[in-house]
């Protein structure tokens, strides 16, 4: 929780929002597309609702309780999401050890070796954890901020809990709930939430954002990330290159015809988490079909040349099939049982449906 500044394309609907706090709904769900900025969103609302100077409803980032949000202590801030999700901020913003912003989702263990998974879902535990909170006055006599993200890692049992506590909401409190896919959410949930749907940045708004962070080829990165700028500035910070090298690799063999080495590419790619990889695979698929379809590709144009040529020899079918494949696998990457086998059945069938379609009989699957 570095910064509590709106990013430039949020500006507006933020000071609108916060300009009108008579009868302020007490859960709000903030939508918007993946990657552009939802949480950063919620985190500077948050700065803005427990700020004790606000500038025209936004925070002023001068006051006690600005310091208090900006360093992550202040008392009437709780962020409720997954253990997963925590270790990554951690991960990003070093001396936040034993958050007392943490709703009950510790990190697993703190020895660097034979870690247990950390937790994907957000716990009923971690709702019931806010109880003493809810019950206390507010430590400030203002609001009381809970960020719960992503909304979708609610399971079955914690989104009921929390809609016990929407359906009788405590006092002075304000839920900011985040979600890019909110039909995925409880409908009984969703019906306790006012919705505050983001804009999605112009391209050039996410460009020169981009050239504000240095970053050299904004272009590519933001093709790399379908348009989402802050999903875009992620992938540089992680990447050498907008196109990931694996990916590089697997097309210099397959646009020659030639069939890669799936069990090495297998070892690759499961070191990282599935949908890391998972997500450039199918923007990729995407870029198949487009070129499939004589249309310049969007996502990786420095793979334009083998991707079309891969596009012009295979089954047209087979390449609609697959990108639907793809889409499909990405729903369950959270959760593959063995993450070498997912990536070594994924990696066939991509090989597979890339073969030239009159060299390679039904027989090749
Ligand atoms: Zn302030």
């Amino acid at each position: 929780m570095k910064t509590a500044e709106f990013l430039p394309w949020h500006r507006e609907t933020a000071a609108a929002w916060l300009g009108n706090r008579d009868r302020f709904a007490h859960a709000w769900l903030v939508h918007g597309l993946a990657g552009t900025g939802l949480r950063e969103f919620v985190f500077a609302a948050a700065a803005s609702l427990l700020c004790e100077s606000p500038v025209a409803g936004l925070a002023c980032g001068k006051c006690l309780a600005c310091g208090w949000v900006a360093s992550g202590n202040h008392p009437d801030l709780r962020r409720v999401r997954p253990e997963a999700v925590a270790l990554e901020e951690g991960a990003q913003q070093d001396s936040e050890g034993g958050d007392p912003q943490d709703a009950a989702s510790g990190p697993a263990d703190s020895g660097g070796s034979g870690k247990r998974a950390a937790s994907k879902e957000i716990r009923v535990d971690q709702i019931r954890a806010l109880e003493p909170w809810f019950n206390n006055a507010t430590h400030r006599g203002g609001w009381r901020v809970a960020l719960v993200y992503p909304s979708e890692a609610l399971n079955a049992i914690s989104g009921n809990a929390l809609l016990k506590v929407l359906e009788e909401p405590p006092p002075s409190t304000v839920f900011l709930m985040v979600a890019d896919a909110p039909d995925r959410l409880l409908p009984t949930l969703l019906s306790r939430c006012r919705r505050l749907p983001l804009p999605t940045p112009s391209h050039e708004a996410a460009r020169a954002w981009l050239k504000d962070q240095g970053l050299a080829s904004p272009d590519d990165w933001l093709a790399a990330a379908g348009g989402a700028p802050v999903l875009a500035a992620k992938l540089a910070a992680s990447q050498g290159a907008a196109c990931p090298d694996w990916l590089g690799a697997m097309l210099r063999t397959v646009g020659k015809g030639a069939l890669p080495d799936i069990g090495s590419l297998a070892d690759t790619i499961s070191k990282q988490p599935a949908i890391d990889w998972i997500d450039p695979m199918h923007r990729w698929c995407v870029d198949l079909l487009l070129a499939r379809h004589g249309v310049a590709v969007r996502y990786y144009p420095a793979l334009a040349g083998q991707t079309e040529s891969i596009a012009r020899r295979a089954d047209p079918a087979a390449l609609t099939e697959l990108a639907q494949y793809v889409q499909q696998q990405r729903r369950v990457a959270g959760h593959p049982l063995s993450a070498k086998l997912f990536a070594h059945a994924l990696l066939q069938r991509v090989v597979s449906a890339c073969q030239p379609s009159r060299s390679a009989p039904t027989a090749s699957r």
